[in-house]
């Protein structure tokens, strides 16, 4: 397992494989309890918990009794649960003893991330940052009753907006190749309706601009709907008209800026196992650019993906990191501070390019890499 940085959780590490809760709800304990083992035993220790479901969190306490410690929680605020069922809410009352009662349920005083739940429309972003719920929420983190405060969002407007008021630590937003086409929407059916997929789309400059504002502000992004509920294995589903593998979409998605984690989640041990086995996965068996470079239909051409094909460079540049943070710099109109620290730090940097072209030639998507580091010179200094 491999773990990344919550960098504005203290420094928090997160398995970058992480679990979400779906698969779980409605197990035994027993089964529970053997999942929860298994995900542990192979490095996993993120899990999102966003189903106020009762019987959910029991279960997840007792799983966890004895060694709270070893997880990171990330609980949701506003889901309630009533009449037997999951029920969204801004009511702050509710709100309140929904969050208390997860606690209890869970056995802890503490989620290290209290993530506010699904905000897609403007209106109720204004909601929810103009009102009650972002003060109970910062009065929760002053409390240390959540170590950080997080969003769920599909909607990159909306995610963006919340970013910018500098209170949101985690993002979890909806990332995948296909839905990393569409434009804003507050309706998120709008993400699976292969109608939406037209002709010409290609990588969507709103949800550019989100992951690389989340990378340069230290925001994490953790991952939902990697695999596009299903439809991107599957041929049929899936916009491109070609299924990609767990492996490619997973690949994909751990090398967008921003990200720390994905979360999936799992039916069954075998399931989690799958997901752990990404990093005995080939190369060739993770790459998306196989998928996306060759599209017709779609235009992912010209741009970087962050694929790292390049590599290996003639003299140890790390290309995608380069146009990673050139990028962070043009997308800003100046060096954000966090951006030129990053690169200060990178083994080798752009003025060390002599030109070969090794990389142009092993680049799927056909960038300009060398134009690429003279301008890196130009905006870095170096
Ligand atoms: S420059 Fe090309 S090969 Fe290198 S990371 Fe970007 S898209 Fe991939
Ligand atoms: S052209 Fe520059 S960046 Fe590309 S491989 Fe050669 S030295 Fe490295």
């Amino acid at each position: 397992m491999k773990y990344r940085v919550l960098k504005r959780c203290g420094g928090l590490k997160v398995s970058e494989i992480a679990l979400g809760c779906e698969g779980l709800i409605g197990k035994t304990q027993d089964e529970f309890q053997a999942m929860v083992d298994r995900a542990l035993e192979l490095g996993i220790n993120f899990f999102d918990m966003y189903t106020p479901n009762p019987e959910f969190r029991d279960s997840m306490g007792a799983a966890l009794r004895g060694r709270r410690d070893k997880a990171v929680l990330q609980g949701h605020i506003c889901p309630v649960w009533e009449n037997g069922q999951y029920l969204r809410t801004r009511d702050l009352k509710k709100t309140k003893e929904a969050f208390e009662d997860q606690l209890k349920r869970l056995g802890t005083d503490y989620l290290d991330v209290g993530m506010i739940h699904y905000v897609d429309s403007e209106s109720d972003f204004e909601k929810v940052f103009g009102g009650e719920i972002i003060e109970y929420c910062r009065m929760l983190r002053k409390q240390g009753k959540i170590h950080a405060i997080g969003l769920s969002s599909h909607n990159p407007a909306v995610a963006r907006k919340a970013v910018e008021t500098g209170l949101v630590d985690v993002l979890m937003f909806s990332v995948n190749a296909a839905y990393d086409m569409q434009p804003a929407s507050e309706d998120c059916n709008d993400l699976w309706n292969l109608e939406n997929y037209r002709e010409g789309m290609g990588m969507d400059p709103e949800r550019k601009a989100l992951y690389e504002l989340c990378e340069r502000e230290n925001v994490a992004i953790d991952v939902m709907k990697v695999f596009g509920g299903g439809d991107m294995l599957d041929e049929k589903l899936s916009p491109f008209g070609v299924a990609f593998t767990e492996y490619q979409c997973m690949e994909y998605c751990l090398t967008r800026p921003g990200v720390a984690a994905i979360m999936a989640g799992c039916h069954s041990i075998e399931e989690i196992e799958k997901l752990a086995s990404y990093y005995e996965a080939a190369p060739e068996e993770k790459d998306y650019s196989t998928v996306l470079a060759g599209m017709e239909k779609f235009k992912f051409y010209g741009n970087c993906m962050y694929c790292g094909h390049c590599a290996p460079c003639s003299v140890g540049i790390h290309v995608a990191d380069v146009n990673k943070y050139l990028n962070l710099a043009l997308a800003q109109g100046e060096v954000p501070e966090t951006a030129a620290d990053h690169y200060r730090l990178l083994g080798h940097h752009a003025s060390e390019c002599v030109g070969c072209g090794k990389c142009e030639n092993n680049c799927p998507f056909g960038v300009g890499i060398i134009d690429k580091m003279k301008k890196a010179v130009k905006v870095f200094g170096y």
